[in-house]
């Protein structure tokens, strides 16, 4: 939006060179062409992510969590991938109603309840916002509902738990690799459903991208920003609900379980269940802003979102609970207050990271960054009909530490959720490591992407501010 606002209306010019590089303006965005590597990853990833999901859950109900010792039984004969498959839980019809309750509930939320929580809820944003401006120039329109569909779920949870007894709150643990079954089905119907669109009938054809490669367009997306009708966006859709509005029920359910096994909850849990609570509490009070993040700014609607948001996030997010389940860990009050520290220590890191960017660029750089005036660099690009905009890139407070804090900070966070799990098992790291690659290559990714698109400007940036992740050393 800033930038939008930034728009130097008369300012406008086709121009196939800008900034010093030989950059089409339409570049920005999701890639045109498709190198080998990337072709390679994508290939590997639509393989076999799935089978990592599968593996990582099995493990936990057939193994007790050990990544190793599937491994193990199936080098020594023990076990044949047959009886491996045969042990595993299949798709029920239990299941299937219980999913599809769930996904229905969640488009009823989204579509048919506008928001009422800004009217009440002082600093809140949400009802009707702005996205960022699209490669094609179009600026579209949200309804910001995420905060208030994620209390209503909750509210009913909790009275369902502790006054109605309609279902038994261990029912996703209960239903877990069932209910896996029905995401697969959601993730791979959407993605599919996606690439169709992007033919045959797109939202926005001038924001839509083909490379040519079937692969490659069915895993990053076609169109940029899918819509049904005027308000139900894939993006904002399936990036929230029904993935992280279930993250912290899936938490409880795991809590629950323990409960039911072992008669208490361990602190561990406990910990796991406030930390990542605040986090996907934080997702839904800053949706307005995630408008303005990477996944729904930049990124295009494909496999890599709407399988991940179903199956991905749900289910390997949620691994550390699921795991506390199999080994309920006691944490000594030391080492649970030293975690809850560097929990809350990410999170303060994250959170105002990414809110001086927002103060900085909503405010256009008139505002107050640790007390003084915010130093910046001007910077310039241009959309696909030819309008240039101006933006800046700011070098001050944590942005002037390294270029991506906030991603430090969430990987603090990140480690701090794996460390309540104790030691013996590798499975509830699974998060640390990933969050890692995926924030590393997420680095790269935006770096690129900026470099396209603010040409020369960026470089000058990354001269002023050298390091990405930790100052002085990356
Ligand atoms: P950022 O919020 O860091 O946004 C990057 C964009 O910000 C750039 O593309 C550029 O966009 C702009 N920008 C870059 N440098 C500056 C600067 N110095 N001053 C002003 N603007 C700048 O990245 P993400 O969208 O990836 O992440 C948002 C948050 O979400 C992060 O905190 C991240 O940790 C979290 N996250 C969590 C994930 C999870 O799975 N848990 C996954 C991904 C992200 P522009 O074109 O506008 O200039």
């Amino acid at each position: 939006m800033a930038a939008h606002q930034e728009k130097k209306g008369e300012e406008r010019h086709r121009q196939s060179t800008q900034n010093g590089t030989r950059t089409s303006q339409v570049q920005w965005g999701r890639a045109w062409e498709v190198d080998w590597f990337s072709l390679a990853s994508i290939i590997f990833l639509l393989m076999f992510a799935p089978l990592i999901v599968y593996y990582f859950i099995m493990s936990c109900d057939q193994y007790q969590c050990s990544l190793i010792d599937p491994v193990i039984d199936l080098l020594t004969g023990n076990e044949h991938l047959s009886d491996i498959w045969n042990k595993t839980p299949t798709l029920t019809y239990k299941a299937a109603g219980i999913y599809t309750l769930w996904v229905a509930f969640q488009v009823v939320l989204y579509v048919c309840v506008p928001d009422f929580c800004h009217k009440f809820l002082p600093g809140y944003v949400g009802g009707v916002q702005e996205g960022a401006v699209t490669p094609a120039g179009v600026v579209n329109k949200y309804e910001i509902n995420g905060l208030q569909a994620w209390i209503i779920t909750h509210v009913l949870w909790f009275a369902n738990a502790y006054c109605f007894h309609c279902f038994s709150p261990t029912i996703i643990f209960d239903n877990w690799i069932p209910l896996l079954w029905c995401a697969n089905i959601l993730g791979y119907a959407v993605s599919t459903f996606a690439m169709i669109k992007g033919y045959f009938f797109p939202t926005n054809a001038k924001d839509c991208k083909f490379t040519g490669n079937f692969f490659y367009d069915y895993m990053m997306g076609i169109e940029f920003n899918p819509r049904i009708g005027k308000w139900f966006d894939f993006k904002l859709f399936f990036n929230g609900r029904p993935g992280i509005v279930a993250w912290t029920l899936i938490n409880l359910s795991y809590a629950a379980k323990q409960q039911e096994l072992y008669g208490q909850v361990t602190n561990s849990m406990i910990l796991v269940n406030v930390l990542q609570g605040i986090y996907v509490l934080d997702f839904f009070w800053n949706e307005a802003w995630y408008l303005k993040t990477i996944d729904i700014c930049h990124d295009h609607f494909g496999w890599y979102l709407g399988w991940g948001d179903c199956v991905w996030l749900p289910y390997l997010y949620t691994l550390q609970g699921l795991y506390l389940v199999y080994h309920p860990v006691q944490l000594c009050t030391a080492n649970a207050i030293g975690i809850l520290m560097l929990g809350l220590i990410g999170y303060y890191i994250f959170r105002m990271t990414n809110h001086q960017k927002d103060l900085f660029r909503r405010t256009n750089g008139n505002c107050k960054i640790w007390g003084k005036k915010p130093e910046y660099i001007e910077c310039s690009y241009m959309s696909v009909d030819g309008t240039k905009y101006y933006s800046k890139l700011m070098t001050s407070g944590f942005w002037g530490w390294a270029r991506h804090f906030n991603y430090t900070g969430d990987l603090m966070g990140s480690l701090a959720y794996c460390l309540t799990c104790g030691f013996d098992h590798i499975l509830p790291y699974f998060y640390i490591i990933y969050m890692t690659i995926l924030l590393t290559h997420r680095c790269v990714r935006d770096e690129h992407r900026c470099f396209s698109k603010y040409g020369k400007d960026w470089k000058r940036y990354t001269a002023a501010v050298p390091y990405r992740l930790i100052p002085g050393i990356f």
